[in-house]
């Protein structure tokens, strides 16, 4: 019995060690180099990327090999900028009243499956009630199916702002939230609120620094925290290891937040050249969530979906993202790829490609966005991004050559995270 043992113990790293697999890929997207390759083999052992070689290498008795010779491979996707807890729809104002955590949660993991069988292996989410904070733990358990979620937990904002959870009620129910709910005035109450976030374990702060679209209040786009109020967020945010990532319409409002040294503005509706400049000087990202934009503006044409204060905010700001998006990115601003999915149906993120595409981001470029320099923004690279020997196993297929046509980003027949095949 011992000695079975001891053999058994003696073998196992040989046994661990043989257990690979090996993809086949016709098409291999490099996104360091912004280069297709053809005819390579990717190594797969445990969670991690061991090796890859030009051909296709042989594959032993006890590996695994995955035929993806007629495909074009490439980095899991990461969307910077989703909501995993919601998803739009006209009853969006009741559900406030209506809905318990528990059903954010079991919508959640119908939408992170959604999520990662689109190819998306990584998001930030960027907003929601706490809830995703419980889905990232679950999936990181495997309890559930879904992307790599680094969330923001609760949103911060001002009083009255975008993301005061309380916006649009009438006096009884509006209250006072406070920071533990994510609403701080001055600089204190702003520490106040990021510390709260680390208490809850959020893994990066997500602030409202301009009004929004989607909140029932007039402005889409006044700046809603002074420069101070960022200034003491962003250096808390620093003492924790939090990212900061800044919801922003108006141009006022990306000022501050870009002097004040955000990492990313979200949405950037109208950004002028002043702000181009600031975020070109400051390295600052801008995500663009062209697709959020076009799907407010075409469900605030069906009469009665949104409220009166919302339908004007969303017919004027939701087409003109496109254009922002097309002007920075030929001013040379740093483009991460982020769609705001939740506002339109979790699933149709690749749809954003298009829109990138549409207007002049060449398709290789759009996906370097939601790759490499998607992991950059969130801090990743080491780990995450580009398929390298020794990175994790975020692997994705499409049915196509996207850059002939950046539509088969849609078919994706080809989903590994973590070494883990989910799509096959
Ligand atoms: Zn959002």
């Amino acid at each position: 019995m011992r000695t079975s043992i001891f053999l058994f113990l003696l073998f196992l790293p040989g046994l661990l060690a043989a257990q690979r697999t090996i993809l086949h890929c016709g098409k291999l997207i490099d996104v360091n180099k912004g280069v297709v390759l053809t005819e390579q083999s990717i190594i797969i052992e445990g969670n991690k990327i061991s090796d890859m070689q030009a051909g296709y290498i042989s594959a032993g008795s006890s590996d695994k090999l995955i035929d993806l010779k007629r495909a074009t491979v490439m980095p899991g996707l990461i969307d910077c900028h989703v909501h995993m807890e919601h998803e739009t729809n006209p009853n969006r104002y009741l559900e406030a009243f209506t809905q318990n955590p528990a059903d954010y949660a079991f919508q959640s993991v119908v939408f992170s499956n959604r999520t990662l069988m689109a190819g998306f292996t990584s998001v930030r989410d960027l907003g929601g009630s706490g809830v995703n904070i419980a889905l990232r733990n679950a999936i990181n358990k495997k309890l559930i199916v879904g992307p790599r979620v680094f969330t923001a937990g609760k949103s911060i904002a001002t009083t009255g702002g975008h993301a005061d959870p309380t916006n649009g009620y009438r006096k009884d129910l509006q209250g006072d939230p406070g920071p533990a709910a994510g609403v701080a005035n001055g600089a204190d109450e702003c520490r106040k609120a990021v510390r709260q976030r680390y208490k809850d374990g959020s893994d990066l702060i997500k602030i409202t620094a301009s009004g929004g679209v989607l909140s029932v209040a007039k402005s889409g786009e006044n700046p809603q925290f002074t420069e101070d109020e960022v200034k003491a967020i962003v250096e808390t945010a620093k003492d924790y290891g939090f990212r900061v990532a800044a919801h922003c319409h108006g141009a006022e409002a990306m000022k501050r937040a870009v002097r004040a040294g955000v990492n990313s503005i979200e949405h950037g509706t109208f950004m002028d050249d002043e702000v181009i400049a600031l975020m070109k000087q400051h390295g600052t990202y801008f995500v663009p969530t062209i697709i959020a934009g076009k799907s407010v503006a075409d469900s605030a044409k069906k009469p009665g979906y949104y409220p009166e204060l919302v339908t004007p905010k969303a017919l004027a700001i939701g087409p003109k993202i496109q254009s922002t998006f097309a002007k920075a990115y030929k001013e040379g601003v740093k483009i991460a790829f982020g769609t705001d999915a939740g506002v339109y149906a979790h699933g149709r993120n690749w749809m954003e490609f298009v829109y990138m595409t549409e207007v002049g981001m060449p398709v290789i470029k759009a996906i370097q966005a939601a790759t490499v320099s998607a992991a950059d923004l969130i801090g990743v690279t080491d780990q995450l991004g580009s398929i390298e020997k020794g990175k994790l196993a975020d692997i994705i297929a499409v049915d196509g050559d996207p850059v002939k046509d950046v539509k088969v980003m849609e078919k994706v027949i080809f989903v590994m995270k973590d070494g883990t095949v989910y799509k096959k």
